[in-house]
């Protein structure tokens, strides 16, 4: 049986960890603030929102809440981005996705300065990341990260694969495994025998939005098995990527859904806010 890795307990300790170090810019009158957005009244994104803002809360954050009708225009964003640009106070800004079809997003989250990318989604923060030089790390990916290290599972020279190439999480998770020596593979919807591959695995990923992908027989036996999927069941409840009754038979690790990666996004936002602020105080 494999030993699962508990996304809400090390979410907890590293938002920990953030508070404290928000004490310590407080104790030199600095408060790490961070702006939240949201346009529309999506009920799933309403729920991320809030539950940011009581992140926020629980660190020692300061947010600042936008919540915009759905008819908000392109233009009336952008001048709301470029407002918090250039608000010395905030250091942060985070624009929740989706946004309403009539809003490009793309030109959106170019919009926010490159320093301000909590969510680390801007290419300037990308390209960073590709070459190994990033501050503002992607959240959901690091939390992948954090979770492999945390559990004492060594990623140097290890076999790593990833299931899915998406700009949020596939492709930032093989740069980071890379950055930590892991010799890394990217599989896709164009692989040929995802199983072969997945099988050499002590490290596999799986980030594809398909229920129950990964099955036991794609596994290594003692493999670190990092599920990112979230996927709504028609019975309402929450399904990973992976196959979890059968992989944990042969994993050495394992990452449930829910609380497994799900936890650790907000956690590596709070922590974005830090590196962003400490940054624009020059610490
Ligand atoms: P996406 O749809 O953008 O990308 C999916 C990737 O999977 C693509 O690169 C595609 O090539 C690959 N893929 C699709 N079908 C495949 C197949 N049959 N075989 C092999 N590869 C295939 O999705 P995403 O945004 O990267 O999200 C992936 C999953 O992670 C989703 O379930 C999403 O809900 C979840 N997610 C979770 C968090 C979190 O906080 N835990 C954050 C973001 C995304």
């Amino acid at each position: 049986m494999a030993h699962i890795i508990d996304g809400k307990v090390i979410s907890v300790q590293i938002k920990d960890e953030v508070k404290s170090m928000a004490e310590e810019l407080s104790a030199k009158g600095i408060e790490p603030c961070l702006a939240v957005i949201l346009v529309g009244d999506n009920p799933a994104s309403q729920v991320y929102v809030r539950n940011k803002k009581k992140a926020c809360e629980y660190c020692g954050i300061k947010s600042l809440s936008y919540e915009l009708s759905a008819e908000t225009t392109e233009e009336e964003l952008l001048s709301l981005i470029d407002e918090l640009n250039a608000h010395k106070e905030c250091n942060g800004i985070l624009v929740q996705l989706p946004l309403p079809k009539h809003i490009d997003e793309n030109k959106v989250l170019l919009r926010i300065l490159p320093e301000k990318d909590v969510d680390g989604f801007h290419p300037y923060n990308a390209g960073l990341l590709s070459i190994g030089k990033a501050d503002l790390k992607a959240c959901t990916p690091a939390g992948c990260i954090e979770l492999i290290k945390r559990s004492g599972v060594d990623i140097t020279g290890r076999n790593c694969v990833v299931v899915g190439r998406s700009n949020i999480v596939g492709k930032p998770v093989g740069m980071l495994l890379l950055a930590e020596n892991g010799t890394v593979t990217t599989c896709h919807s164009k692989t040929k025998d995802i199983k072969a591959v997945c099988k050499e695995a002590d490290i596999l990923v799986a980030a594809v939005g398909i229920p129950k992908f990964v099955k036991g027989d794609m596994v290594k036996e003692g493999a670190c098995v990092i599920d990112v999927g979230i996927n709504r069941m028609d019975n309402g409840k929450l399904c990973g990527d992976v196959d979890f009754d059968e992989v944990c038979k042969k994993a050495g690790y394992i990452t449930p859904v829910p609380g497994g990666v799900g936890p650790m996004t907000i956690a590596m936002l709070m922590n974005n806010c830090i590196v962003a602020c400490r940054k624009q105080n020059n610490l």
